[in-house]
Protein backbone atom coordinates (compact mmCIF):
# COMPACT_ATOMS: atom_id res chain seq x y z
CA UNK A 1 0.00 0.00 0.00
CA UNK A 2 1.87 3.03 -1.07
CA UNK A 3 0.46 5.97 1.62
CA UNK A 4 2.52 9.00 -0.45
CA UNK A 5 0.62 11.60 -2.18
CA UNK A 6 1.44 11.88 -6.09
CA UNK A 7 2.45 14.26 -8.36
CA UNK A 8 -1.19 14.99 -8.85
CA UNK A 9 -1.93 14.82 -5.50
CA UNK A 10 1.43 17.50 -4.38
CA UNK A 11 0.14 20.22 -7.17
CA UNK A 12 -3.62 20.27 -5.78
CA UNK A 13 -2.14 20.53 -2.41
CA UNK A 14 0.19 23.81 -3.66
CA UNK A 15 -3.13 25.31 -5.51
CA UNK A 16 -4.86 24.60 -2.09
CA UNK A 17 -2.12 26.31 -0.12
CA UNK A 18 -1.75 29.42 -2.33
CA UNK A 19 -5.94 29.97 -2.44
CA UNK A 20 -5.57 30.06 1.37
CA UNK A 21 -2.98 32.40 1.58
CA UNK A 22 -4.91 34.94 -0.68
CA UNK A 23 -8.29 34.54 -0.21
CA UNK A 24 -8.51 33.69 3.69
CA UNK A 25 -9.10 37.12 5.97
CA UNK A 26 -6.20 37.99 8.18
CA UNK A 27 -8.80 38.48 11.32
CA UNK A 28 -10.33 35.23 10.93
CA UNK A 29 -7.08 33.31 10.49
CA UNK A 30 -6.15 35.25 13.65
CA UNK A 31 -9.11 33.95 15.70
CA UNK A 32 -8.53 30.50 14.77
CA UNK A 33 -4.72 30.28 15.33
CA UNK A 34 -4.95 31.99 18.78
CA UNK A 35 -8.63 29.89 19.99
CA UNK A 36 -10.66 32.71 19.97
CA UNK A 37 -14.41 32.24 19.93
CA UNK A 38 -15.79 32.58 16.76
CA UNK A 39 -19.22 34.14 15.84
CA UNK A 40 -22.03 33.76 13.49
CA UNK A 41 -20.90 36.42 11.10
CA UNK A 42 -17.48 34.54 11.18
CA UNK A 43 -18.65 31.25 10.09
CA UNK A 44 -21.13 32.37 7.30
CA UNK A 45 -18.02 34.58 6.10
CA UNK A 46 -15.59 32.06 5.63
CA UNK A 47 -18.51 29.97 4.04
CA UNK A 48 -19.64 31.89 1.03
CA UNK A 49 -15.72 32.79 0.70
CA UNK A 50 -15.64 29.42 -0.29
CA UNK A 51 -18.66 29.06 -1.82
CA UNK A 52 -17.50 31.43 -4.56
CA UNK A 53 -14.56 29.21 -5.37
CA UNK A 54 -16.90 26.29 -5.61
CA UNK A 55 -15.07 24.14 -2.49
CA UNK A 56 -18.15 24.14 0.33
CA UNK A 57 -18.93 20.75 -0.57
CA UNK A 58 -16.25 18.64 -1.01
CA UNK A 59 -18.18 14.96 -0.48
CA UNK A 60 -20.66 16.25 -2.83
CA UNK A 61 -21.36 15.30 -6.24
CA UNK A 62 -21.02 17.90 -8.77
CA UNK A 63 -24.45 17.24 -10.06
CA UNK A 64 -25.53 18.80 -6.53
CA UNK A 65 -22.69 21.45 -6.92
CA UNK A 66 -20.24 19.59 -5.23
CA UNK A 67 -16.19 19.29 -5.62
CA UNK A 68 -16.58 15.62 -6.31
CA UNK A 69 -13.17 15.51 -5.10
CA UNK A 70 -11.52 11.88 -4.03
CA UNK A 71 -11.08 10.79 -0.50
CA UNK A 72 -7.28 11.50 -0.50
CA UNK A 73 -8.06 15.76 -1.98
CA UNK A 74 -10.48 15.50 0.83
CA UNK A 75 -8.18 14.53 3.25
CA UNK A 76 -5.38 17.09 1.47
CA UNK A 77 -7.85 20.64 1.16
CA UNK A 78 -8.98 19.69 5.34
CA UNK A 79 -5.68 19.52 5.95
CA UNK A 80 -4.27 22.65 4.42
CA UNK A 81 -7.07 24.41 6.03
CA UNK A 82 -6.52 23.24 9.12
CA UNK A 83 -3.15 24.32 8.85
CA UNK A 84 -4.10 27.66 7.33
CA UNK A 85 -6.23 28.13 10.25
CA UNK A 86 -9.57 28.48 8.61
CA UNK A 87 -13.12 28.67 10.59
CA UNK A 88 -14.77 25.33 10.13
CA UNK A 89 -17.33 24.58 7.49
CA UNK A 90 -20.11 23.50 9.92
CA UNK A 91 -21.36 20.31 9.61
CA UNK A 92 -25.13 20.25 10.14
CA UNK A 93 -26.02 21.51 6.45
CA UNK A 94 -23.37 20.80 4.29
CA UNK A 95 -21.96 17.37 5.77
CA UNK A 96 -25.14 15.84 7.22
CA UNK A 97 -28.64 16.90 6.27
CA UNK A 98 -27.17 17.35 2.61
CA UNK A 99 -26.03 13.96 2.03
CA UNK A 100 -29.66 12.41 3.30
CA UNK A 101 -31.42 15.21 1.12
CA UNK A 102 -29.10 13.94 -1.87
CA UNK A 103 -29.87 10.32 -1.03
CA UNK A 104 -33.43 10.12 0.13
CA UNK A 105 -35.21 13.57 -0.37
CA UNK A 106 -37.38 14.14 -3.56
CA UNK A 107 -36.87 16.49 -6.26
CA UNK A 108 -38.62 19.42 -4.93
CA UNK A 109 -35.92 19.22 -1.35
CA UNK A 110 -33.31 18.58 -3.82
CA UNK A 111 -34.07 21.51 -5.88
CA UNK A 112 -35.00 23.83 -2.90
CA UNK A 113 -32.83 22.89 -0.11
CA UNK A 114 -29.39 21.76 -1.46
CA UNK A 115 -28.55 25.22 -3.41
CA UNK A 116 -29.45 26.95 0.05
CA UNK A 117 -27.44 25.05 2.03
CA UNK A 118 -24.29 25.51 -0.43
CA UNK A 119 -24.75 29.12 -0.25
CA UNK A 120 -25.47 29.17 3.82
CA UNK A 121 -28.93 31.11 2.95
CA UNK A 122 -30.15 28.59 5.79
CA UNK A 123 -28.12 28.07 9.09
CA UNK A 124 -29.15 24.36 10.19
CA UNK A 125 -28.85 21.98 13.22
CA UNK A 126 -29.48 18.44 14.11
CA UNK A 127 -32.25 17.72 16.18
CA UNK A 128 -31.47 13.89 17.33
CA UNK A 129 -30.74 13.79 20.95
CA UNK A 130 -33.69 14.28 23.85
CA UNK A 131 -33.51 14.08 27.40
CA UNK A 132 -32.92 10.39 28.29
CA UNK A 133 -32.44 9.75 24.53
CA UNK A 134 -28.75 10.19 23.56
CA UNK A 135 -26.88 6.88 23.26
CA UNK A 136 -30.22 5.19 22.97
CA UNK A 137 -31.34 7.68 20.65
CA UNK A 138 -34.11 4.98 18.70
CA UNK A 139 -35.90 6.01 22.16
CA UNK A 140 -36.69 9.35 21.48
CA UNK A 141 -40.16 10.35 22.23
CA UNK A 142 -40.76 13.94 20.33
CA UNK A 143 -44.35 13.19 18.93
CA UNK A 144 -45.58 14.26 15.24
CA UNK A 145 -48.84 13.58 14.33
CA UNK A 146 -50.39 13.99 10.91
CA UNK A 147 -53.60 15.69 10.46
CA UNK A 148 -55.41 15.90 7.21
CA UNK A 149 -57.07 19.77 6.85
CA UNK A 150 -58.25 21.80 4.07
CA UNK A 151 -55.08 24.40 4.39
CA UNK A 152 -53.13 21.44 3.37
CA UNK A 153 -52.02 18.33 5.20
CA UNK A 154 -49.39 18.38 8.44
CA UNK A 155 -47.59 16.98 11.68
CA UNK A 156 -48.26 18.40 14.46
CA UNK A 157 -44.94 18.21 16.58
CA UNK A 158 -44.85 18.07 20.52
CA UNK A 159 -41.65 17.55 22.81
CA UNK A 160 -38.06 18.37 23.15
CA UNK A 161 -34.50 18.30 21.59
CA UNK A 162 -31.12 18.83 23.85
CA UNK A 163 -27.69 19.72 22.96
CA UNK A 164 -28.66 21.71 20.14
CA UNK A 165 -25.25 22.87 18.79
CA UNK A 166 -25.89 26.67 17.92
CA UNK A 167 -29.78 26.38 17.41
CA UNK A 168 -29.69 29.80 18.76
CA UNK A 169 -28.86 30.46 15.12
CA UNK A 170 -30.68 28.68 13.31
CA UNK A 171 -33.28 29.04 10.53
CA UNK A 172 -33.95 25.38 10.11
CA UNK A 173 -33.88 22.11 11.79
CA UNK A 174 -33.37 18.74 10.91
CA UNK A 175 -35.60 15.97 13.64
CA UNK A 176 -36.31 12.93 14.44
CA UNK A 177 -39.51 12.59 15.24
CA UNK A 178 -42.13 9.59 16.65
CA UNK A 179 -44.28 8.78 14.20
CA UNK A 180 -45.51 5.30 15.25
CA UNK A 181 -45.53 4.49 18.79
CA UNK A 182 -47.19 0.99 18.81
CA UNK A 183 -44.13 -0.92 16.61
CA UNK A 184 -40.46 -1.84 17.68
CA UNK A 185 -38.77 1.85 18.30
CA UNK A 186 -36.76 1.97 15.47
CA UNK A 187 -39.68 1.52 13.05
CA UNK A 188 -41.91 4.20 14.00
CA UNK A 189 -39.25 7.04 13.55
CA UNK A 190 -39.44 10.12 10.68
CA UNK A 191 -36.85 12.54 9.57
CA UNK A 192 -38.68 15.84 9.19
CA UNK A 193 -37.17 19.33 8.28
CA UNK A 194 -38.39 21.92 10.48
CA UNK A 195 -38.46 26.01 9.70
CA UNK A 196 -36.84 27.35 13.07
CA UNK A 197 -39.51 30.45 12.76
CA UNK A 198 -42.57 28.14 12.98
CA UNK A 199 -44.74 29.26 15.51
CA UNK A 200 -44.67 27.06 19.00
CA UNK A 201 -40.80 26.69 18.88
CA UNK A 202 -38.39 27.53 21.79
CA UNK A 203 -35.29 27.99 22.26
CA UNK A 204 -33.70 28.09 25.38
CA UNK A 205 -29.31 27.99 25.98
CA UNK A 206 -27.38 25.55 27.69
CA UNK A 207 -24.07 27.48 29.19
CA UNK A 208 -21.23 25.27 29.02
CA UNK A 209 -18.10 24.60 31.50
CA UNK A 210 -16.30 27.33 29.42
CA UNK A 211 -19.00 29.86 29.99
CA UNK A 212 -20.08 29.58 26.27
CA UNK A 213 -23.35 29.48 24.54
CA UNK A 214 -22.66 26.64 22.05
CA UNK A 215 -25.61 24.57 22.85
CA UNK A 216 -29.52 24.75 23.58
CA UNK A 217 -33.28 22.98 24.19
CA UNK A 218 -35.32 23.05 21.47
CA UNK A 219 -38.91 22.69 22.61
CA UNK A 220 -41.97 21.74 20.54
CA UNK A 221 -44.92 22.96 21.10
CA UNK A 222 -48.13 22.25 18.80
CA UNK A 223 -45.44 23.13 16.43
CA UNK A 224 -47.25 22.66 12.40
CA UNK A 225 -44.79 21.04 9.84
CA UNK A 226 -46.22 20.45 6.37
CA UNK A 227 -46.26 17.00 5.03
CA UNK A 228 -43.27 18.56 1.95
CA UNK A 229 -40.84 18.65 4.91
CA UNK A 230 -40.69 14.69 5.64
CA UNK A 231 -37.57 13.28 3.89
CA UNK A 232 -38.71 9.78 1.92
CA UNK A 233 -40.81 7.45 3.89
CA UNK A 234 -43.22 7.97 7.26
CA UNK A 235 -41.46 5.72 9.54
CA UNK A 236 -37.87 5.08 8.14
CA UNK A 237 -36.69 7.97 10.02
CA UNK A 238 -34.20 5.89 11.15
CA UNK A 239 -32.62 4.56 8.29
CA UNK A 240 -31.91 8.00 7.07
CA UNK A 241 -30.72 9.00 10.97
CA UNK A 242 -27.96 6.45 10.92
CA UNK A 243 -27.13 6.97 7.51
CA UNK A 244 -26.34 10.57 8.79
CA UNK A 245 -24.60 9.36 11.57
CA UNK A 246 -21.79 7.59 9.58
CA UNK A 247 -21.28 10.85 7.77
CA UNK A 248 -20.91 12.67 10.89
CA UNK A 249 -18.22 10.66 11.84
CA UNK A 250 -15.59 11.44 9.02
CA UNK A 251 -13.86 13.74 9.64
CA UNK A 252 -14.27 13.95 13.23
CA UNK A 253 -10.32 12.43 13.75
CA UNK A 254 -9.46 16.14 13.01
CA UNK A 255 -5.94 14.99 12.03
CA UNK A 256 -4.77 18.18 10.59
CA UNK A 257 -6.42 20.65 13.23
CA UNK A 258 -4.36 18.60 16.12
CA UNK A 259 -1.06 18.71 13.97
CA UNK A 260 -1.60 22.36 14.02
CA UNK A 261 -2.20 22.61 17.71
CA UNK A 262 1.07 19.90 18.66
CA UNK A 263 2.77 22.76 16.65
CA UNK A 264 1.34 25.95 18.96
CA UNK A 265 1.88 23.31 21.94
CA UNK A 266 5.27 22.94 20.99
CA UNK A 267 6.11 26.63 20.23
CA UNK A 268 4.58 28.03 23.22
CA UNK A 269 6.41 25.08 25.60
CA UNK A 270 9.64 26.36 24.02
CA UNK A 271 8.61 29.71 25.25
CA UNK A 272 8.46 28.91 29.33
CA UNK A 273 10.32 28.67 31.64
CA UNK A 274 11.10 25.28 34.07
CA UNK A 275 14.51 25.59 36.32
CA UNK A 276 16.04 28.25 34.49
CA UNK A 277 15.45 26.37 30.78
CA UNK A 278 13.13 25.97 28.17
CA UNK A 279 9.77 23.68 29.26
CA UNK A 280 10.16 21.59 25.93
CA UNK A 281 13.80 20.51 27.47
CA UNK A 282 12.09 19.68 30.44
CA UNK A 283 12.99 15.37 30.23
CA UNK A 284 9.20 14.97 31.39
CA UNK A 285 7.47 17.39 29.83
CA UNK A 286 9.33 16.67 26.62
CA UNK A 287 8.40 12.69 27.18
CA UNK A 288 4.83 13.82 27.19
CA UNK A 289 4.85 15.52 24.23
CA UNK A 290 6.94 12.87 22.38
CA UNK A 291 4.50 10.40 23.52
CA UNK A 292 1.20 12.28 21.74
CA UNK A 293 3.38 13.56 18.75
CA UNK A 294 3.81 9.62 18.41
CA UNK A 295 0.30 8.62 18.41
CA UNK A 296 -0.67 11.45 16.69
CA UNK A 297 1.57 10.08 13.40
CA UNK A 298 0.25 7.01 14.15
CA UNK A 299 -3.40 8.19 13.81
CA UNK A 300 -2.49 10.27 10.20
CA UNK A 301 -1.05 6.89 8.80
CA UNK A 302 -3.98 5.46 9.79
CA UNK A 303 -6.73 7.69 8.63
CA UNK A 304 -4.53 7.42 5.03
CA UNK A 305 -4.83 4.06 5.26
CA UNK A 306 -8.40 3.97 5.81
CA UNK A 307 -8.50 7.12 2.88
CA UNK A 308 -6.55 4.70 0.38
CA UNK A 309 -9.68 2.12 0.53
CA UNK A 310 -11.43 4.73 -0.97
CA UNK A 311 -14.93 2.44 -0.32
CA UNK A 312 -17.19 5.79 -0.91
CA UNK A 313 -19.28 4.68 2.47
CA UNK A 314 -17.24 5.37 5.92
CA UNK A 315 -17.79 2.18 8.16
CA UNK A 316 -16.49 0.92 11.70
CA UNK A 317 -13.31 1.90 11.33
CA UNK A 318 -14.69 5.87 11.49
CA UNK A 319 -15.63 4.74 15.11
CA UNK A 320 -11.79 3.90 15.87
CA UNK A 321 -10.59 7.10 14.35
CA UNK A 322 -13.33 8.96 16.26
CA UNK A 323 -11.92 7.74 19.68
CA UNK A 324 -8.40 8.13 18.57
CA UNK A 325 -8.38 11.64 17.30
CA UNK A 326 -10.82 12.73 20.60
CA UNK A 327 -8.46 11.57 22.82
CA UNK A 328 -5.53 13.71 20.60
CA UNK A 329 -7.46 16.72 20.71
CA UNK A 330 -8.17 16.27 24.42
CA UNK A 331 -4.77 15.26 25.47
CA UNK A 332 -3.10 18.54 23.54
CA UNK A 333 -5.64 20.68 25.53
CA UNK A 334 -4.15 19.29 28.75
CA UNK A 335 -0.60 19.56 27.74
CA UNK A 336 -1.36 23.32 26.93
CA UNK A 337 -3.09 24.28 30.14
CA UNK A 338 -0.30 22.04 31.82
CA UNK A 339 2.43 24.46 30.48
CA UNK A 340 0.50 27.74 31.05
CA UNK A 341 -0.13 27.00 34.52
CA UNK A 342 -2.02 29.22 36.28
CA UNK A 343 -1.65 32.16 33.03
CA UNK A 344 -4.97 30.07 31.76
CA UNK A 345 -7.14 30.62 34.83
CA UNK A 346 -8.39 33.96 34.24
CA UNK A 347 -11.49 33.74 32.56
CA UNK A 348 -11.33 36.96 29.99
CA UNK A 349 -14.56 36.90 27.77
CA UNK A 350 -13.63 40.23 26.38
CA UNK A 351 -10.33 38.50 24.97
CA UNK A 352 -12.00 35.68 23.98
CA UNK A 353 -14.98 37.10 22.07
CA UNK A 354 -12.19 39.28 20.42
CA UNK A 355 -13.82 42.96 22.50
CA UNK A 356 -10.27 43.40 24.13
CA UNK A 357 -7.31 42.89 22.07
CA UNK A 358 -4.99 42.34 25.29
CA UNK A 359 -5.92 39.67 28.13
CA UNK A 360 -6.08 40.62 31.03
CA UNK A 361 -3.48 38.34 31.97
CA UNK A 362 -0.52 39.46 29.99
CA UNK A 363 0.07 36.65 27.94
CA UNK A 364 -2.06 36.24 25.15
CA UNK A 365 -1.13 33.15 24.17
CA UNK A 366 -2.54 31.44 27.84
CA UNK A 367 -5.56 33.35 28.36
CA UNK A 368 -8.01 31.30 26.16
CA UNK A 369 -6.68 27.16 26.99
CA UNK A 370 -8.76 26.98 29.94
CA UNK A 371 -11.38 27.93 27.95
CA UNK A 372 -10.05 25.50 25.31
CA UNK A 373 -9.28 22.85 27.33
CA UNK A 374 -13.11 22.43 28.84
CA UNK A 375 -14.40 22.95 25.15
CA UNK A 376 -12.86 20.05 24.19
CA UNK A 377 -14.17 17.63 27.02
CA UNK A 378 -17.31 17.81 24.51
CA UNK A 379 -15.49 15.52 21.88
CA UNK A 380 -15.29 12.41 23.49
CA UNK A 381 -19.00 12.93 23.92
CA UNK A 382 -20.95 14.18 20.87
CA UNK A 383 -20.92 12.49 17.50
CA UNK A 384 -21.75 9.25 19.73
CA UNK A 385 -19.94 8.94 22.72
CA UNK A 386 -16.48 6.94 22.95
CA UNK A 387 -17.89 4.25 24.72
CA UNK A 388 -20.74 3.27 22.16
CA UNK A 389 -17.65 3.87 19.85
CA UNK A 390 -16.02 1.16 21.36
CA UNK A 391 -19.32 -0.78 20.95
CA UNK A 392 -19.58 -0.75 17.80
CA UNK A 393 -15.32 -1.66 17.38
CA UNK A 394 -16.32 -4.89 19.45
CA UNK A 395 -19.25 -6.24 17.78
CA UNK A 396 -18.44 -4.91 13.62
CA UNK A 397 -14.75 -5.06 13.93
CA UNK A 398 -13.52 -7.71 16.60
CA UNK A 399 -16.82 -9.68 15.40
CA UNK A 400 -17.50 -10.41 19.36
C1 LIG B 1 -21.20 19.85 23.07
C2 LIG B 1 -22.24 18.89 22.57
C3 LIG B 1 -22.90 19.16 21.41
C4 LIG B 1 -23.90 18.32 20.95
N1 LIG B 1 -24.59 18.66 19.82
C5 LIG B 1 -25.67 17.93 19.46
C6 LIG B 1 -26.49 18.36 18.38
O1 LIG B 1 -26.25 19.39 17.75
N2 LIG B 1 -27.59 17.63 18.08
C7 LIG B 1 -27.91 16.47 18.75
O2 LIG B 1 -28.90 15.84 18.40
N3 LIG B 1 -27.15 16.03 19.78
C8 LIG B 1 -26.04 16.74 20.16
N4 LIG B 1 -25.26 16.33 21.21
C9 LIG B 1 -25.70 15.19 21.99
C10 LIG B 1 -24.79 13.98 21.90
O3 LIG B 1 -24.97 13.30 20.69
C11 LIG B 1 -25.11 13.11 23.12
O4 LIG B 1 -24.68 13.81 24.27
C12 LIG B 1 -24.42 11.77 23.05
O5 LIG B 1 -25.00 10.97 22.06
C13 LIG B 1 -24.52 11.04 24.42
O6 LIG B 1 -25.84 10.97 24.85
P1 LIG B 1 -26.28 11.46 26.32
O7 LIG B 1 -25.68 12.80 26.55
O8 LIG B 1 -27.75 11.33 26.42
O9 LIG B 1 -25.56 10.46 27.31
P2 LIG B 1 -26.04 9.00 27.68
O10 LIG B 1 -26.46 8.26 26.47
O11 LIG B 1 -27.01 9.10 28.81
O12 LIG B 1 -24.68 8.37 28.21
C14 LIG B 1 -24.14 8.68 29.50
C15 LIG B 1 -22.84 7.90 29.65
O13 LIG B 1 -23.08 6.48 29.56
C16 LIG B 1 -22.32 5.90 28.52
N5 LIG B 1 -23.12 4.87 27.85
C17 LIG B 1 -24.39 4.98 27.41
N6 LIG B 1 -24.80 3.83 26.84
C18 LIG B 1 -23.75 2.98 26.89
C19 LIG B 1 -23.53 1.63 26.43
N7 LIG B 1 -24.49 0.96 25.79
N8 LIG B 1 -22.31 1.06 26.65
C20 LIG B 1 -21.32 1.75 27.28
N9 LIG B 1 -21.48 3.03 27.74
C21 LIG B 1 -22.67 3.63 27.54
C22 LIG B 1 -22.00 7.05 27.56
O14 LIG B 1 -20.82 6.81 26.82
C23 LIG B 1 -21.82 8.21 28.51
O15 LIG B 1 -20.53 8.20 29.06
C24 LIG B 1 -24.23 17.14 21.67
C25 LIG B 1 -23.53 16.84 22.86
C26 LIG B 1 -22.56 17.70 23.31
C27 LIG B 1 -21.85 17.36 24.59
Amino acid sequence: MDLNYNTEDLSFRDQVRSYLETNLPADLKHKVLQHKRLHKEDYVRWHKILAKQGWVATGWPTEFGGTGWSATRRHIFEEECARAGTPPILPFGVAMVAPVIMAFGNQAQKDYFLPRILNCDDWWCQGYSEPGSGSDLASIKTRAERVNSLEGDHYVVNGQKTWTTLAQHADMIFCLVRTDTGVRKQEGISFLLIDMKTPGITVRPIIMLDEDHEVNEVFFDNVKVPVQNLIGDENKGWTYAKYLLGHERTNIAAVGRAKRELQFLKRYASEQQKNAASLLSDPIYASKVAVLEIELMALEITVLRVISQDSGRPGPEASLLKIKGTEIQQRLTELMMEAAGPYSLPFDAAFLDGESEHSIVGDDDAAPLASYYFNYRKTSIYGGSNEIQKNIITQMILGL
